[in-house]
């Protein structure tokens, strides 16, 4: 006969808020599509994660910009400058190969913190300026210079989802550079997001954004529906076609 050790935070974990520890004897709360659940003095008190607005446990990290990162978003977290290139080389590659949006001229690819980011973003010559995506990452055309700056720190797949949505903006600016209906210039980078994810197998992810709050998403659903009619390549060419 056998007998099977069973680690007693395996039993107890559930029941505990995934903050302080606490037994969750007075009802939990739990974040949109995550499985952690908090007590509810971590959700009324604790600082949040900048990244996910989760509250911070005991184990958290804060960037040299003052954002505040939890445990899982660290977990995935770019950091280095080499990393970040490699993961934008590659996501750029897969777009390519997966929608095939090729650019003429290249784009400079620079990770950057957060007040950077946002000087780039106030100062920015093309910027739309309705663009909420641009906390995360930015395109810039100054010149003959085209430039993707990422924030450091972003966890994989939000870093990813950021690079594709950023690249389909530079790949508006050479093919459609007249584009100004904002639900199909941000609709189109959001759809070229998602389907880097499905591209990934991210499907769950990818669904989120279908449900999220995220007030693209409207945007998103529009050119869901314009493939729908159109198909992938009929997509691309109606955007290149749109004014
Ligand atoms: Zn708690
Ligand atoms: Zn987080
Ligand atoms: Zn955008």
């Amino acid at each position: 006969m056998t007998i099977q050790a069973i680690h007693p935070s395996q039993l107890i974990t559930a029941e505990q808020c995934a903050s302080c520890g606490a037994s969750l004897t007075s009802g939990y709360y739990t974040l949109l599509d995550r499985p952690e659940r908090y007590c509810p003095n971590c959700i009324a008190t604790r600082p949040r994660c900048d990244c996910c607005g989760a509250p911070l446990g005991s184990t958290h990290w804060r960037l040299h910009d003052g954002r505040n990162q939890c445990a899982t978003c660290h977990n995935t977290a770019v950091y280095a400058p080499n990393v970040a290139q490699r993961v934008y080389d590659e996501t750029v590659a897969e777009v390519i190969k997966q929608l095939g949006l090729t650019l003429n001229v290249g784009v400079a690819f620079r990770l950057v913190d957060a007040p950077t980011l946002q000087a780039f973003r106030t100062q920015g010559s093309e910027l739309q300026p309705d663009d909420v995506r641009s906390t995360l990452g930015l395109y810039q055309r100054q010149g003959h210079l085209r430039i993707i700056y990422l924030l450091y720190g972003l966890p994989l797949l939000i870093f990813r989802t950021t690079v594709a949505h950023e690249y389909a903006h530079a790949w508006q600016g050479e093919h459609c550079p007249l584009l100004e209906d904002n639900m199909l210039r941000e609709g189109f980078a959001e759809w070229v997001a998602y389907h880097h994810l499905k591209w990934l197998g991210c499907t769950k992810v990818a669904r989120r954004m279908l449900y999220s709050q995220h007030p693209y998403r409207p945007a998103l659903e529009h050119v869901l529906s314009l493939e729908q009619r159109l198909g992938i390549q009929g997509v691309i060419e109606y955007i290149k076609r749109a004014e």
